[in-house]
C-alpha cells in the first residue's frame, strides 16, 4: 500500500502519519519513504490488508491511498495460476471439464422431477438441479416442497447416479442439506450479500461445494468479497453469473458476460453461466448459454422441464427438447476454446 501526502506537506505531517501507522501496528522498519519535490510517498511493505484505507484517505494531509496487491489475492491467478478444480461425488471435475447442470426450477412432484431430470441426463447433464426452497417474489405463489423436495432430489440422484444441486435459503436448513446429502449448495442471487448466512455456510464442518450466484447489480468487488468469505472456510466455491434486471420489458434479466471473461482471466474459481435466469426467455436461452461458454465459462446451469407449459415456476424460461441440441453445441465451443483458455499471466 502507498500513501501519498498532499503537495508540499512537510515533515510535520509525515511524522503524524508515521505515528498513526505505528498505532495501527506498522513499525518504522516497514516503511519506505520517498520525498520528491512536490509529493511525499509512504510505501508499506508486507501485508497491509487490515489497515482501514478510508481512515487514512480521510486524513487532512493525505491526498490518496493506493492499494498495490489484489484484495482478493487468495482467489487471484497471480498466486494460484491454475483453475481450481472441484471434484463432485461420482468423479465429475468442475473447472477441469465442461459442467452441464440441468433440471427444473422447482421440484413439484417426484414424477415431475424424475422425468425432467431424465431428460436432462439423456441430453448430457453432469449435475441435476431442482429447487426445494424457492425465493418467490409473491409469497402466495408456490414456495417449493421444502424437505419433501430434498427427499425426491435424493431419490433422483440415486436413480440416475448424478450429483445434485439445490438452493439453500437459510442457515437453519443446513441440517436438512446435510441429511439429504445435497452435492452442491446453491446460494441464490438474493442471498449473495447476506454476510451472516455466508459465514454460517463457511463454518459447516464437512462442507460440500457451494455455488454462489451473483446478486442483482452486485458489483464485482462485492461478489469477490462474498466468494472470499465462503472460500476462507471452504475452498470449494463455484461462481455463477445470472444477470441483472433491466428496464427492457423483453428480458427478465441481462446476462453480464463481461463478468465471466473478467473472472476467468483473473481468478481461479470455476464460473457457471445461468442463461435461464439470465434472460427469462426460452428462445434466447440456448444462444446465451453458448455465448457464456465462448466467454470462458466452465459450464452452464439451465432450467429443464419435461412440460414447461405446466411448470409451477419459471416455465417461460425452461427448455424441454431444445436442451438436447444445446449440450453438444456447448461442448463444441468449449473444446474449440480450450487450447486458448490456458492461463494468461
Ligand atoms: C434459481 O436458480 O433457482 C434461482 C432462484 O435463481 P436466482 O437466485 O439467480 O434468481
Ligand atoms: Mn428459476
Amino acid at each position: 500500500m502507498i500513501i501519498q501526502l498532499k503537495a508540499h506537506a512537510g515533515q510535520n505531517y509525515l511524522d503524524r502519519l508515521i505515528k498513526h501507522l505505528e498505532r495501527d501496528g506498522i513499525g518504522r522498519e516497514r516503511l519506505d519513504i520517498y520525498s520528491g519535490d512536490t509529493y511525499t510517498l509512504v510505501g508499506i511493505k508486507g501485508d497491509a490488508s487490515r489497515l482501514n484505507q478510508d481512515q487514512y484517505r480521510a486524513l487532512s494531509y493525505v491526498l490518496d491511498v493506493h492499494r498495490i496487491s489484489d484484495p482478493f489475492k487468495e482467489l487471484s491467478r497471480q498466486f494460484h495460476p491454475k483453475n481450481s478444480v472441484i471434484r463432485l461425488a461420482g468423479g465429475h471435475r468442475v473447472g477441469a471439464e465442461l459442467t452441464i447442470i440441468g433440471g427444473p426450477c422447482a421440484i413439484e412432484t417426484q414424477q415431475q422431477l424424475l422425468k425432467s431430470a431424465k431428460l436432462a441426463a439423456e441430453a448430457g447433464a453432469n449435475v441435476i438441479r431442482g429447487g426445494a426452497f424457492k425465493p418467490r417474489t409473491l409469497h402466495r405463489s408456490f414456495q417449493g416442497l421444502g424437505e419433501e423436495g430434498l427427499k425426491y432430489l435424493d431419490e433422483t440422484r440415486q436413480a440416475l447416479g448424478l450429483p445434485v444441486i439445490s438452493e439453500i435459503m437459510d442457515a437453519s436448513d443446513i441440517p436438512l442439506f446435510e441429511k439429504y446429502g445435497v452435492d452442491i449448495w446453491q446460494v441464490g442471487a438474493r442471498n449473495c450479500l447476506n454476510y451472516s448466512f455466508l459465514d454460517a455456510l463457511s463454518q459447516v464442518k464437512n462442507p460440500r461445494p457451494v455455488m454462489l450466484k451473483r446478486g442483482d447489480h452486485v458489483l464485482m468487488e462485492e461478489f469477490l468479497g462474498a466468494a472470499l468469505r465462503l472460500y476462507e472456510g471452504n475452498p470449494q466455491v463455484i461462481l455463477c453469473e445470472r444477470g441483472d434486471k433491466t428496464p427492457d420489458r423483453i428480458h427478465r434479466n441481462v446476462l453480464n458476460l463481461n463478468n465471466v471473461a473478467y473472472l476467468k482471466q483473473n481468478y481461479h474459481l470455476p464460473v457457471i453461466v445461468d442463461p435461464s435466469h439470465g434472460s427469462g426467455v426460452r428462445k434466447l436461452v440456448p444462444d446465451l448459454g453458448l455465448a457464456g461458454i465462448a466467454a470462458g465459462a466452465d459450464g452452464l446451469m439451465v432450467e429443464v422441464h419435461y412440460n414447461p407449459e405446466k411448470a409451477l415456476c419459471d416455465g417461460a424460461q425452461s427448455l424441454c427438447r431444445e436442451f438436447k441440441d444445446l449440450v453438444p453445441q456447448a461442448r463444441a465451443i468449449y473444446d474449440l476454446r480450450r487450447p486458448a483458455a490456458t492461463v494468461r499471466a
